[in-house]
C-alpha cells in the first residue's frame, strides 16, 4: 500500500538549491508528489512506498544542499492520491514567513567555470548557482523567487533557461542564474559620471588600480574603494581623503598568497573561506603589503574574493585595499547616484553594474581566539538574517539597539531577527537605513511588534525612535542588554554573574557604567560590583583625547600633576576637578584603559574609537604573571579603587619600567581582581559561572586572560557565539530582559 506523507520545513530552505535536492531524492526513491516554495519555508508531498518515505526524510536532513540550513521537519500522513510524477509546483503565499538565506560567497565550481576560457561564463562577473551568489542583497520580498528579486528585470536567455530546467544541472531553479548574453554588466565611469568606453570595464579597473588610482567597484552589498595595497602612495592618499588617518583598512587577497602576508591556523583559514567570507584578523608576515594599511598594528583584516569581479580584478592584482565605500559615520554607498555625490573628493572612477543592491550590508568582521573559537565583531554579509535563537518564547518584540554601532532585533516566539549593522544613529542616513530596515523587516519575517525595547538613556536617538513607534515600551539597562544577552545566547537559564566592560552606558543613578558585575538571570539582575566612579573632564568629549583622562585620574587620585599636556590644560582639568564642575562621572574600564595607554605615553589622542585601548593591548608583551595591588571595597555594592593600581603604575614608571611589562601587568590585573569579585560572589551567592560582554573583550589579550583566569579559579565561563561582544548584541539582550522582566 503506498501511503502519502505532507513535509513543512523550516529554515535556510530557499535559494539554495533545496527543491532541486528534494526532486532528485524524490524521483531517486520513486516517489511521486510535489515540492513548494511557501512563505513559510518549504512544503512538500510525497507518496509512494512507506520504506522509502522514510528513506526520504532520513537523507533530506543528512545530505541537505551545502548552504541550507533545517530548523524544523513536521510530517503528517495523507491519504494516497494515485500521483504518477514528482514535480516542482509554483510558490505558495501561506500566513507564515520563510527565512532568508545570507549571500553566500562564490563556490569552486562557479570560479573554475570563470578562469576557463572555453566556458560560456568564462570572465563573466555575475556567475552563480545554486550553491552561491547574491540572495539577501537582492530580496525585494518574500518567498525568493527572481521575481522577487532584482534578477527580475533581466530575462533569461534560451540557453540559462535551459540551465534553470534541467533537474541534473547545478543551477536547476538557481534564481539569480544569468550569462554574458542575458545577465547584468559592469560599467567604469569617471566620477564625474562620464562613461569610460571600454570592452572590458573590469580589467579596466585593474588597469586604474595598477596605475594608482583609487576606484569605487559595486559589489554584493555594496560599494568598495579600492586600491593597490602594495601602491604606498595610493593607500596614503586614501587614507587622507578619507579622513582616516591610523585606523585599519580590510584587505582582499588573491586566495594562493594569504600565507604570504599572515600567520594562518587551520580554524582561520577555515572561516576565511566559508561561504559568508568575513574579514578575519590575522597575525602580520613581514611583507610586500604596505604598512599603511594597518600601521603599528600585529594584525590584518583579511577577506578572501567573495564575488566574481574580485576573482577577476585579484587575478590581475593580487593584494586590494577594500574599505567600504561610505564618509564619516554614514551606511555604506550602494548606488551610483550616491557614488558621484558622497565619493567624488575620494575616487577617480567607479564601477557599477545594473543588478541593484536592495538590501546593503557591510563585511563581517571577527577574529579566532585559540581553544576558545570565533568571535564576531561585525555580523553582516554572510550571517543576517539568519536568526538568532532566543531562551525562551517571547511576545513580537523590537529591540531597538544602541545609540552606537546600533542593530535593531526583531523577535518572535524563540527567534530574533537582527538587522545589519546600522551605524552609530546620529546621522539622517542611517536613522533612514534603520527605518528602511525595519520595514522590511516586519514584512518579510511577519512581525508586527507589540512590545518596544529601548535604552535607558532618555536622551538617545534610538530611545526617542521606541517612543514614535505604537506598542507598549520598556527600558532596558545598557550593561544588563550584554548580560542577558550573552546569557540569552548561551540558553543559560540558571543564575551566573556578569561581566559587563565597555565604553559607555547610562546606568541606573545617570552615572556612566563600564566596569559592572551582575548577579542575576534573565528575569532579574543585580549590581554586585564595579569600578569606582571617576571624573571626565569635559564629560564624554574627552574620549577623544585619552591625555585629559590621564590628567584627570592621577590628580583625584593621587593629586599628582602630570607633564602630559601644557599647563594651561593641565590647570583647568585640576579646577574642574577641584570645583566639581563640567566633571561627569564614570565607572567604565574603555576609560581606565585610555587614561594608562595615554598615562604610557603609547595614545595621547585617538582618531577612532578604542584606539587608545588597541594600542595598549598591542603595546603589552612581557609574560609576566605580575599584576598590580588592588583594592575592593565591600557592601552594599562593591567598588574596586583605581588608586593602587595607577599609584603603582606611575611608580613602575619612574622606575623606567618599559611600557610593555606595565601594560601586561595591568591587563593581568584587571583578570586578577575580577577573579577576586567573581570569587566573592561565589561565596555569597553559591554561583559557579561567569558571562562575559563588552566590547572591551575584543581586546584579545585581556578576553583570554579572563577566560583562563576564571577557568582557573574553577568558574564556567560563557562568551558569545553568534553575536559580537560589543554593542552590536544589545538589541538581543533588550528583547529578552524585557520579555523575562514580565515573567516575573
Ligand atoms: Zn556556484
Ligand atoms: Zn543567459
Ligand atoms: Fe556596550
Amino acid at each position: 500500500m503506498p501511503g502519502r506523507k505532507k513535509i513543512n520545513i523550516k529554515g535556510i530552505v530557499q535559494g539554495v538549491g533545496f527543491r532541486p535536492f528534494v526532486y532528485r531524492l524524490a524521483t531517486n526513491l520513486s516517489l511521486t508528489g510535489f515540492v513548494c516554495n511557501t512563505t513559510d519555508g518549504v512544503d512538500i508531498e510525497i507518496e509512494g512506498r512507506e520504506e522509502n518515505l522514510q528513506r526520504f526524510i532520513e537523507i533530506l536532513q543528512k545530505d541537505k544542499p551545502p548552504a541550507a540550513r533545517i530548523d524544523g521537519i513536521k510530517s503528517t500522513d495523507l491519504t494516497a492520491t494515485g500521483e504518477d510524477i514528482f514535480s516542482i509546483v509554483e510558490s505558495k503565499v501561506t500566513s507564515g514567513f520563510t527565512q532568508i538565506s545570507p549571500d553566500i560567497a562564490t563556490c569552486t565550481e562557479c570560479i573554475s567555470e570563470i578562469r576557463d576560457p572555453q566556458d560560456r561564463r568564462s570572465e563573466f562577473p555575475f556567475t552563480n548557482c545554486t550553491n552561491c551568489g547574491p540572495r539577501y542583497s537582492i530580496i525585494i520580498d518574500t518567498p525568493y523567487d527572481r521575481g522577487r528579486t532584482s534578477m527580475s528585470r533581466f530575462k533569461m536567455c534560451a540557453q540559462c533557461s535551459a540551465e534553470f530546467n534541467c533537474i541534473t544541472d547545478r543551477r536547476f531553479h538557481a534564481q539569480p542564474d544569468c550569462c554574458p548574453v542575458c545577465g547584468p554588466s559592469y560599467r567604469l565611469f569617471s566620477i564625474s559620471g562620464r562613461e569610460i568606453p571600454t570592452d572590458d570595464p573590469v580589467s579596466a579597473v585593474a588597469e586604474l588600480l595598477k596605475k594608482g588610482h583609487l576606484v569605487a567597484v559595486k559589489g554584493i552589498g555594496g560599494f568598495h574603494i579600492a586600491c593597490d595595497a602594495q601602491n604606498c602612495d595610493s593607500v596614503r592618499r586614501l587614507r587622507q581623503r578619507k579622513n582616516r588617518p591610523t585606523k585599519p583598512l580590510a584587505l582582499m587577497v588573491r586566495p594562493s598568497l594569504v600565507h604570504d602576508i599572515v600567520h594562518l591556523t587551520d580554524d582561520e583559514e577555515e572561516m576565511l573561506k566559508s561561504p559568508a567570507a568575513p574579514i578575519i584578523l590575522l597575525r602580520k608576515k613581514e611583507s610586500r603589503i604596505c604598512d599603511g594599511v594597518a600601521p603599528k598594528n600585529p594584525y590584518l583584516g583579511v577577506m578572501l574574493p567573495y564575488a566574481p569581479v574580485h576573482h577577476l580584478i585579484l587575478n590581475q592584482i593580487p593584494f586590494l585595499v577594500m574599505t567600504r565605500a561610505n564618509i564619516q559615520d554614514e551606511p555604506i554607498v550602494k548606488d551610483a547616484s550616491a557614488v558621484r555625490q558622497k565619493l567624488k573628493s575620494l575616487v577617480s572612477h567607479y564601477a557599477d553594474h545594473d543588478r541593484a543592491i536592495e538590501n546593503r550590508c557591510d563585511d563581517s568582521v571577527g577574529y579566532y581566539l585559540p581553544q576558545h573559537g570565533f568571535s564576531i565583531i561585525r555580523r553582516s554579509r554572510g550571517y543576517i538574517p539568519v536568526p538568532v535563537e532566543l531562551p525562551t518564547a517571547v511576545k513580537p518584540t523590537l529591540g531597538v539597539g544602541p545609540y552606537l554601532k546600533n542593530t535593531f532585533a526583531l523577535a518572535n516566539g524563540r527567534e530574533a531577527y537582527l538587522s545589519p549593522h546600522i551605524g552609530d544613529l546620529d546621522n539622517l542616513e542611517t536613522l533612514q537605513f534603520f527605518d528602511e530596515m525595519l520595514e522590511k523587516y516586519k514584512r518579510w519575517f511577519r512581525i508586527r511588534p507589540e512590545l518596544i525595547v529601548h535604552d535607558l538613556h532618555p536622551d538617545y536617538l534610538s530611545t526617542k525612535i521606541a517612543q514614535g513607534l505604537p506598542g507598549t515600551k520598556k527600558s532596558v539597562q545598557h550593561h544588563v542588554a550584554h548580560f542577558v544577552s550573552c546569557l540569552g545566547e548561551n540558553q543559560i537559564k540558571e543564575r551566573c554573574i556578569g561581566i559587563a566592560f565597555d565604553g559607555t552606558g547610562y546606568g541606573y543613578d545617570g552615572k556612566i557604567w563600564g566596569c559592572e558585575f551582575f548577579v542575576g538571570d534573565i528575569h532579574e539582575q543585580k549590581r554586585a560590583a564595579h569600578l569606582q566612579y571617576l571624573p571626565l573632564p569635559g564629560g564624554e568629549s574627552s574620549i577623544k583625547k585619552p591625555y585629559r583622562i590621564a590628567v584627570a585620574y592621577v590628580y583625584s587620585l593621587l593629586k599628582e600633576k602630570l607633564t602630559i599636556t601644557d599647563d594651561a590644560e593641565t590647570r583647568i582639568i585640576h579646577r574642574m576637578i577641584d570645583e566639581n564642575s563640567n566633571v561627569v562621572y564614570t565607572s567604565s574600564m574603555g576609560r581606565l584603559f585610555d587614561c594608562v595607554s595615554a598615562l604610557l605615553g603609547i595614545t595621547k589622542e585617538i582618531t577612532y574609537e578604542a584606539e587608545a585601548a588597541i594600542n595598549l593591548e598591542y603595546t603589552a608583551q612581557d609574560a609576566t604573571s605580575d599584576y598590580y595591588p588592588f583594592t575592593v571595597k565591600d557592601e552594599p555594592t562593591m567598588v574596586i579603587e583605581a588608586k593602587d593600581i595607577l599609584k603603582a603604575i606611575v611608580s613602575d614608571m619612574k622606575k623606567q619600567i618599559a611600557p610593555a611589562v606595565i601594560s601586561a601587568k595591568f591587563h593581568n590585573t584587571i583578570a586578577e581582581f575580577s577573579f577576586h569579585i567573581a570569587d566573592r560572589l561565589r561565596t555569597l551567592h553559591g554561583l559557579n559561572s561567569a558571562c562575559l560582554s563588552g566590547g572591551v573583550f575584543q581586546n584579545r589579550l585581556l578576553l583570554n586572560m579572563m577566560i583562563n583566569r576564571l577557568k582557573r579559579g574553577g568558574f564556567n565561563v560563557y562568551t558569545h557565539k553568534h553575536l559580537p561582544n560589543n554593542d552590536g548584541c544589545i538589541s538581543y539582550g533588550q528583547v529578552i530582559a524585557a520579555n523575562a522582566e514580565e515573567l516575573t
